[in-house]
């Protein structure tokens, strides 16, 4: 089986001193490739640094967080365009509206976000997408580029019913974490998931974020780690009721298509180099 994480945040200090482990841990627990999550400027620069030690297993997205909206100026939506030409960064984002947290305020996250959209449309790129408690004002900024726009993924999607069918008439994929895993707040979730079309629906772990509440055997870390994507995956295919197997192929084939990921070769190392440590 080949599963693939479309969302990870290797760049998150947590990952600091054990990143070359950490992918070795996923690829060896058959997560083959893994899409990490910029979230700001640094932290984009920061994953595209780890996909360019492991070209093999790793590309990278660069963006900036709605909770970093006031960060997108001039100078840092032109270090984005740069990185966004770079060959191993995949995707535009993670950029949208979160107002959930609030932790910019609600006009400068609109703005960063269709600069972003600019961005991905200048760039030519799939567009990774946030969104938490903002549907309506995300869907209408969202629709007024969409026509512009190339593939776009919602990604950690865990809203309602509604938002979920008007990303898919938006033609959007559906990004799925372990959040489906929360026997608490993951219900309304595991509903939907089975309406997803197989040809929309992406798995992620967002890590270090979103630790499977329903892992075992049970491990101490409050940390999330991509090698615990199948497990996310086997939760999903149960509620899909489809075989595992069928079910990574699936995703995997709909991952590949939207970042454009090529297949490992069979001997490609899940080692990075020792000794990279994170600047900022
Ligand atoms: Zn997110």
């Amino acid at each position: 089986m080949e599963w693939i994480d479309i969302g990870c945040n290797l760049s998150h200090e947590s990952f600091d001193r054990d990143c070359p482990e950490v992918v070795a841990r996923a690829v060896e627990n058959d997560v083959v490739q893994l899409v990490l999550t910029g979230a700001s400027i640094g932290g984009s620069e920061r994953a595209l640094e780890l996909a360019q030690q492991n070209p093999a297993r790793l590309r990278a997205t660069a963006g900036i967080h709605p909770h970093l909206a006031e960060q997108a100026d001039e100078p840092a939506l032109s270090r984005l365009a740069a990185l966004h030409a770079e060959p191993l960064v995949v995707a535009a984002g993670e950029c949208g509206l979160d107002y959930f947290r609030d932790l910019s305020p609600r006009s400068d996250q609109c703005h960063a976000f269709e600069a972003q959209l600019e961005l991905a449309q200048t760039a030519g790129l799939p567009v990774f997408l946030h969104q938490r408690d903002a549907h309506e004002d995300f869907r209408a900024i969202l629709a007024r580029y969409r026509d512009r726009l190339g593939a776009v993924v919602v990604h950690c999607f865990t809203d309602t019913r509604k938002a979920l069918f008007d990303y898919l008439d938006l033609d959007c994929h559906i990004g799925i974490t372990g959040w489906v895993c929360d026997e608490r707040r993951g219900l309304e979730l595991k509903a939907l998931v089975a309406e997803i079309p197989d040809n929309r629906l992406m798995l992620e772990t967002d890590a270090p974020y979103l630790k499977p509440r329903n892992l075992r055997p049970k491990v101490r870390t409050h940390r999330n780690e991509p090698c615990w994507l199948p497990w996310i995956g086997g939760t999903v295919a149960a509620t899909r009721g489809v075989a595992p197997a069928v079910l990574a192929r699936q995703t995997s084939a709909n991952a590949r298509a939207f970042f454009d990921l090529p297949i490992p070769e069979a001997d490609a190392t899940s080692a990075i180099p020792p000794g990279s440590t994170r600047e900022s």
